[in-house]
């Protein structure tokens, strides 16, 4: 097979050729936001300079370009992740609203005291804290299913905790800690067989494997635009029409009704009836040509691009004395945590910057994780299809410098 073109696809992102305090970008936060193609830049830039009208309401000629650029995005994304429909698809500002829109519009109405919800102790803060404000709402409580010391979802402990107290069920697709993927389809299997809906955060996921709602079987299906290439300020929410059709609306406003009476209201059908207000549309519009871009690319080959990285990388850090690696499990995607014993992970991350390499150190939005482990904070490498073997060395290299200015 021919190598992987990293250079041909290094050029389609313009901010990689910069330079950070005069030295090359190295850019390893990827799992934090990813850059962007020219072809999204260049999407979003041509939607303000030819299009720019606000959606839905206009039956000007630019209202409809802009209407069906944007619902052109929604097709794109349905299709990305093989929704069933194009209605199941409804556009959010990203996960974290995604998230907050299932708990406030599915859950909290049928929750009750003694109820639960079980999401992981690998959890971003946006798959745990929603549920925690439902739950003291509701007087009902929030599950935390553990892991092992590898970093891995003890599985049979999060099947044995779906009980019928349980009115859903929670879990990353991907941890944007350890890169650890989960068993989706197996918990989904489980959750049906119980009645249990599920729901799965794909932030981590989405940018690195192909992503089939259909054939994981769950119920609702978070992701974020700007780890995958997109602008900020976009994600989706795929749920099953069912859950959609049930759902009360969140937000109320304009847009998102049939009819407005001052006694009531009728609401638009889903997914309209959770969009009130003006949307993201350039964003959308920059996220659909991510879509595009994904798909002149191909995928198999990236996916193994990444795969041959995450094992490169792991190796040389190996090298680095005192680093300790957290999650070596068997199924990851290329998200690195570690730490080096006798340092601070935020001091080895303010002197990488200044060599050039952007890595993220902190607790990445995952405290019960962080307490897992017993640590505060680890650093992080997360990295992406356009990143380079030579990055890597660069990287590695940088890291035993700043070891030894340190120790
Ligand atoms: N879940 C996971 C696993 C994430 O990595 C992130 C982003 N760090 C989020 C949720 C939140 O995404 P956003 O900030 O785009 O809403």
């Amino acid at each position: 097979a021919p190598a992987f073109d990293v250079a041909r696809i290094r050029a389609d992102f313009p901010l990689l050729a910069r330079s950070v305090h005069g030295k090359p970008l190295v850019y390893l936060d990827n799992a934090n936001t990813s850059q962007k193609p020219a072809m999204v830049i260049e999407a979003v830039d041509a939607h303000y300079r030819l299009h720019n009208a606000n959606v839905s309401r206009a039956v000007h000629q630019l209202g409809e370009e802009s209407t069906l650029a944007y619902e052109g995005a929604r097709d794109k994304l349905a299709r990305f992740i093989n929704a069933s429909s194009r209605n199941e698809l409804v556009l959010t500002s990203g996960t974290t609203q995604a998230i907050n829109l299932v708990a406030y519009s599915f859950a909290l109405p049928q929750l009750k005291p003694g109820d639960a919800i079980l999401t992981t102790l690998m959890e971003h803060h946006a798959n745990i804290v929603p549920w925690q404000l439902v739950a003291q709402r509701s007087g009902a409580s929030v599950k935390f299913a553990p892991i092992d010391e590898r970093g891995e979802l003890i599985v049979e402990r999060y099947l044995d905790m779906l009980t019928p107290d349980v009115k859903l069920a929670c879990v990353a697709h991907v941890s944007n800690v350890l890169g650890t993927v989960n068993p989706v389809r197996e918990i989904a299997r489980e959750c049906t067989r119980r009645g249990i809906p599920l729901l799965v955060d794909g932030s981590q996921a989405v940018p690195h494997r192909p992503v089939d709602v259909q054939a994981l079987g769950c119920d609702f299906y978070a992701f974020t635009g700007h780890k995958m290439l997109g602008p900020t300020g976009t994600g989706a929410l795929w749920a099953r029409r069912a859950h959609l059709d049930a759902m009360p609306p969140f937000f109320g406003g304009g847009d998102m009704i049939r009819q407005v009476r001052v006694d009531g209201t009728t609401f638009a059908d889903p997914p309209h009836k959770f969009e009130a207000g003006t949307p993201n549309i350039a964003g959308f519009v920059g996220l659909g040509a991510a879509v595009d871009y994904y798909h002149s690319l191909d995928l198999a080959a990236i996916h193994a691009w990444e795969q041959e990285l995450l094992a490169y990388a792991t190796d040389r850090l190996r090298e680095v004395p005192g680093l300790r690696l957290f999650g070596e499990v068997a199924d990851k995607e290329p998200v690195i945590s570690f730490l080096i014993q006798g340092t601070q992970s935020t001091d080895l991350a303010t002197l990488l910057d200044l060599e050039g390499v952007a890595v993220r150190s902190g607790h990445h939005c995952a405290h019960p994780l962080m307490q897992h482990y017993g640590v505060p904070a680890t650093l992080r490498a997360s990295l992406a299809f356009y990143n380079t073997m030579d990055e890597v060395d660069v990287f590695v290299a940088a890291l035993q410098k700043v070891r030894r200015l340190l120790m």
